[in-house]
């Protein structure tokens, strides 16, 4: 039945109000989990606090992607382009993304028309590694929160883009930076810290939302002491992080790295926030004997108490730069359940219990893995390849340089920072994958502020001459890889899947593609005009499905890539956000006047 005027305009007005009315009182822990699960609004980074960056939403789907079209693109302007890897949040009708630089725009989220733009000032002598990149933002009350590469906090208020509070996290000066969406967790922000190249301390911050205020830290390096603060800022001592000596020799965990640079996932029904672990520093092995816990590591914070409930370590002693900082997403296992998955760095997939943290199945997602054979599945311990570690300098003639291995994967991983994706209907992660290797070396160095420290030389090659990339859909249960699609260049962006039985992603050539999550077959694309480095996201507003994805080519290959920052040397630089919708007339929910506006936008195309 065709719906009458005055039908719609009530359907349009009893809209507006549920939606003011909810939008009121401000984002809430229970709004940010409802939202996971209905799909509407996109609240946090990896849409919902578990990260499976799975939308049930399915009114695009298969069947219908093909006529999916541009809608709107904004540009982050400026001379300010560089890599571009933040994933946009979706709320009340207004899209917040960060852009390089420690920038953050508030668009309208159906017309691209900007609101707001707050551009952080930087001082002279930041140090990020891997790029001037931001990850995305939380949003909390009626605030926008994110990280700055000097190290800071700045929450705004969500309409005006006035500053409401700014916190210092750490010294840029002694090499912190920080990239990562911070995320809510039962009504606490939780943040990492950026800099395991500069011997930072790694740890996990907990702050009230509202104000900035410290509630707990937690460092992820052996020996440090954690703290508990209270409302006046006092803080009291919390317990040591593990204990003092039993994985590291000497002095050396002082500046243990460690660093919790791509942030955490969280799952209310276990109350544990998870947050992988970079390398240890530095890189040289042979000068930190031992398993240097909690570097390459998952560790779960019980969020109530700031404590370490347990850790699962993937690479220890690492002398390869496996930083275990990859998410850990957790899905529903069956029979009560509830594991965590983990595509880390090292090349080997990693199944957890989320409760225990006990090893349920382990495997490679690459192909080629030179560093150990495998994973014991008792010990949950690597078994490793001794001669694949590389020599200890002070072995060689000159004590300079030690004998240099090839090792796969390289140290930019089997998957770096960007996010994979669960989907409960087939039960599959989808894995951003790269296959390639490195030549790498260890040299002598000493820790000495706010310089590198790696005590190592290293350079990237490429392995396949065909790809480096692929899209990996991959069983948990038997580690299977179902199907893949190959990429030429390596991939570096997140992935989105949906209840429509897709999966989105996007391509250093500047494509966002869509594959039917079953399959793999690829079902629609479409050229961003630079690289996609950035996870798609996807909401429903004015009853019609929108899918975003930000694109801008940089990060880390182009910095670090060695052979492989040549070969994709063509790539061009950018910084726009891209949304797209099905036109009206196509979709469930069709209105009349729609089909005229879609021939046009077709035309235009
Ligand atoms: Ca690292």
């Amino acid at each position: 039945m065709r719906p009458t005027l005055l039908s719609v305009l009530t359907t349009l007005a009893i809209g507006a109000m549920a939606a003011t009315a909810s939008h009121a009182a401000g984002v809430t822990d229970k709004l940010i989990e409802d939202s996971a699960k209905s799909g509407n609004e996109v609240l946090s980074w990896g849409l919902g606090t578990q990260g499976q960056r799975y939308s049930a939403l399915k009114q695009v789907n298969t069947g219908n992607v093909a006529r999916l079209v541009p809608v709107w693109a904004f540009s982050f302007g400026g001379e300010k382009q560089r890599g571009q890897e933040s994933q946009p949040l979706i709320y009340g009708g207004k899209m917040f993304v960060t852009a390089s630089y420690s920038r953050i725009f508030a668009l309208d989220a159906a017309t691209g028309k900007k609101l707001w733009k707050y551009e952080h000032r930087l001082p002279e002598g930041i140090m990020p590694c891997c790029d001037v990149v931001n990850r995305g933002a939380a949003l909390y009350d009626n605030l926008v929160i994110f990280a700055t590469l000097d190290a800071q906090l700045v929450a705004l208020d969500q309409n005006t883009g006035d500053v409401v509070w700014k916190e210092k996290i750490d010294d840029y000066a002694a090499g912190y930076s920080a990239t990562a969406a911070p995320i809510i967790a039962n009504g606490l922000l939780l943040t990492g810290v950026s800099g395991g190249e500069f011997g930072v301390v790694g740890r996990v911050e907990a702050r009230d939302p509202k104000t900035g205020k410290m509630v707990w830290s937690r460092p992820t390096v052996e020996g440090h002491m954690g703290y508990t603060y209270d409302k006046d800022g006092n803080k009291k001592e919390n317990g040591i992080s593990g204990t003092t000596n039993k994985t590291w020799p000497g002095d050396i965990w002082k500046t243990g790295g460690a660093a919790t640079w791509l942030g955490g996932s969280y799952d209310p029904k276990t109350g544990l926030a998870y947050f992988g672990t970079g390398n240890p520093a530095p890189w040289n092995s042979h000068l930190r004997q031992g398993d240097n816990l909690f570097s390459c590591s998952t560790v779960a914070i019980d969020v109530k108490t700031g404590q370490i409930k347990w850790h699962y370590q993937g690479t220890p002693n690492d002398g390869w730069d496996f930083d275990g900082v990859n998410e850990f997403i957790t899905f529903d296992a069956g029979g009560g359940k509830t594991f965590g998955g983990k595509a880390d760095r090292n090349g080997f997939f990693y199944v957890l219990d989320a409760n225990t943290g006990k090893l349920e199945n382990a495997f490679p997602f690459v192909k080629k893995v030179t560093w150990a054979t495998g994973i014991d599945l008792k010990t949950g311990r690597p078994n490793f390849v001794p001669e694949n570690r590389p020599g200890n300098p002070t072995a060689g003639a000159d004590g300079k340089k030690g004998n240099t291995v090839f090792s796969a994967p390289s140290f930019l991983g089997g998957k770096n920072q960007m996010p994979m994706a669960y989907s409960p209907d087939t039960k599959l992660f989808y894995v951003p994958a790269n296959e390639w290797g490195m030549e790498i070396w260890n040299e002598p160095i000493t820790y000495k502020k706010g310089a590198a420290y790696l005590g190592a030389g290293f350079t990237i090659k490429t392995i396949n001459d065909d790809y480096i990339g692929a899209l990996r859909a991959i069983d948990p249960k038997t580690g299977k890889i179902v199907w893949e699609v190959k990429n030429t260049a390596p991939l570096w962006g997140g992935v989105l899947t949906t209840g429509g039985n897709l999966v989105f992603w996007g391509t250093p050539e500047g494509l966002l593609k869509a594959a039917d999550a079953r399959t793999g077959k690829i079902v629609w694309e479409f050229q961003t005009g630079s690289g996609v480095v950035a996870p798609p996201v996807t909401w429903m507003q004015g009853g019609e499905q929108y899918v975003s994805v930000v694109s801008g080519w940089g990060g880390a290959v182009p910095l670090w890539g060695g052979d492989v920052a040549t070969k994709v040397s063509f790539l061009e630089q950018g910084g726009m956000v891209w949304v797209f919708k099905i036109p009206k007339g196509g979709a469930t929910g069709a209105t009349a006047e729609a089909p005229a506006k879609a021939a046009k936008v077709a035309k235009a195309d």
